[in-house]
């Protein structure tokens, strides 16, 4: 970035955590040495191919991102990201990220009727094990739509001098040869012709055709794992409650059921900005929640808690029933592609996707752009700066991945191989999760690794090994497949 402010990393520093500082001095640095390159493209300007072209703007004279669709001028859903109209949780470390990647990100949603929320005080979860406890955590994110979201990125990234989006663009294939034997990505076709770039990145979503694009160069793309729970949504907009019908114990802002073995389906239901409420319904094994209007509200009250029925029933549908189907897991292995030509990398979802009931992407899309700046810093755009960046990069979906695979995994219906050590890692995350339920610490260790704060490696430290066990020694925890005996059906007042 040229006038604006820089950004700090530690090389090698654990890609877990992130730190807040912007020190201008590494930006004055930056700049210096930014004459290796001048033209990087971004296939795709959503999320991760902004957050791309914000830390490529610091290195190359011009970074040009190609987006297929229109770019709207506010918030708006688009075609490219069907995805945008279903739930999107911003995960803390997605906050942070984007905080740091474009400073005022937070103040610009606040200013435009976004507010700030406590997932564990604001947030009501029936989890198998009944309602989680509610306690102020000192974590705070923000709850808006998609559109928002890229909204705000989307703006602030218009502030950057050197880059710029060329909208209703579509990318039809790569241009390479080989340089000093090795095959270079030289740039991308468009229907309008070839582009020159001196780095091409892969911003395109999970439905990339880099590997067509790679089979078309002769070059065998990277291998596929696919993990996939045939999971659907659907997702409806609500006008907010009139504020005097709803309960005064109604405390919660978002409520969630979590789904579990022996039900059909889980749901989300939650405040967003401008007094919207959004509800987006889970389905999985190719049992889909409905997307007829009628059909949808009926679901409701046969939900785990009927909840959501009651709150639906002092709001206002604001809009379709949407549906969305493809949900799967899906690793293209960049990290070990023996064929990895120069000139080349891929971010975000074109790299790994995890089932979106877990909310990892956002997060990922902005931690790729931490890492390709950290390595562009450190080797520059040449040499060993693809493989480092693609091994750094594995290193860190490693988790999120796993995590999301393991608990698909828990389905005997997930399609998809599970190695023997993720046998172990689902058990044992399994009892986390219940043991979460009982004792905070737990809950705040766990919470932290679902935000991406924290390797999942974490989880195993001897302490939480042992307030685990304590807990099911305990407790027992055993799932249930309904409301345990006991438990309320609605969150208990706060
Ligand atoms: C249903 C659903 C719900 C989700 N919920 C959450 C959530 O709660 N929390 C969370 O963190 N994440 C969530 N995600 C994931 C999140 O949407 C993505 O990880 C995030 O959008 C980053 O994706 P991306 O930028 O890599 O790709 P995308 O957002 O998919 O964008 C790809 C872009 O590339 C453009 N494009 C595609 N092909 C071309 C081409 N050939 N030429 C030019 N442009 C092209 C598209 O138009 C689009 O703009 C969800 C995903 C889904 C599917």
């Amino acid at each position: 970035m040229t006038a604006k402010g820089g950004m700090s990393f530690s090389a090698g520093a654990s890609d877990f955590g992130c730190t807040n500082e912007r020190p201008s001095e590494n930006l004055v640095r930056s700049m210096e040495v930014s004459q290796l390159a001048t033209h990087a493209v971004v296939i795709g300007g959503s999320l991760a191919g902004m957050c791309a072209a914000r830390v490529l703007s610091e290195r190359f004279d011009k970074v040009t991102v190609l987006e297929r669709d229109a770019v709207p001028a506010g918030v708006s859903d688009r075609a490219g990201v069907p995805q945008g109209r279903h739930n999107h949780g911003i995960m803390i470390r997605a906050l942070r990220e984007y905080e740091w990647l474009f400073p005022k990100f937070e103040r610009l949603m606040l200013e435009r009727s976004a507010n700030y929320d406590d997932p564990n005080w604001d947030f009501a979860r029936l989890t198998p094990d009944g309602w989680l406890p509610r306690f102020r955590s000192g974590m705070r994110t923000v709850w808006v739509s998609r559109a928002m979201i890229e909204a705000a990125v989307r703006d602030l990234f218009r502030e950057i001098p050197n880059a710029t989006t060329i909208e209703r663009s579509q990318v039809i294939g790569l241009t390479a040869r080989a340089v000093a034997g090795r095959l270079t990505c030289t740039g991308v076709e468009t229907p309008a012709g070839p582009i020159h770039a001196d780095l091409v990145v892969d911003a395109s979503g999970a439905s990339s055709h880099a590997p067509e694009w790679f089979r078309r160069l002769g070059v065998d793309p990277p291998r596929e794992t696919v993990v996939d729970p045939d999971a659907g949504y659907a997702s409806r907009w609500f006008k907010g409650p009139d504020s005097q019908r709803w309960p005064r114990d109604w405390w919660w802002h978002t409520i969630a059921i979590v789904r579990c073995p022996g039900q059909r389906f889980e749901a989300i239901f939650g405040r967003k900005e401008n007094a919207r409420w959004h509800l987006t319904i889970a389905g999985f094994n190719g049992d889909y929640p409905p997307t007829k209007e009628d059909e949808f509200m009926a679901l409701l009250p046969k939900l785990r808690s009927p909840v959501m029925a009651e709150m639906a029933k002092l709001m206002e549908p604001d809009s379709p029933v949407y549906a969305f189907r493809r949900m799967d897991n899906r690793w293209r292995h960049y990290e070990s592609w023996g064929a990895r030509p120069a000139g080349f990398i891929a971010v975000g979802d074109a790299v790994c996707v995890t089932n979106p009931v877990y909310a990892f992407g956002i997060s990922k899309a902005a931690v790729a752009a931490r890492i390709l700046r950290d390595c562009l810093e450190r080797h520059g755009p040449t040499g060993a700066f693809e493989s480092s960046f693609f091994s750094r990069l594995a290193r860190f979906n490693r988790d999120p991945w796993r995590i999301s695979i393991a608990l698909d995994l828990r389905f005997p219906f997930t399609r998809g191989e599970q190695p023997p050590s993720l046998r172990l890692f689902n058990w044992y995350f399994a009892q986390v999760s219940r043991a979460a339920a009982r004792d905070a610490s737990i809950r705040n260790r766990l919470d932290e690794v679902m935000n991406l704060l924290r390797p999942a490696s974490s989880l195993f430290a001897p302490r939480v090994v042992a307030r685990v066990i304590a807990a099911q020694a305990s407790h027992g925890l055993r799932p249930s497949a309904g409301v345990p005996d006991g438990v309320p059906h609605f969150p208990p007042p706060g």
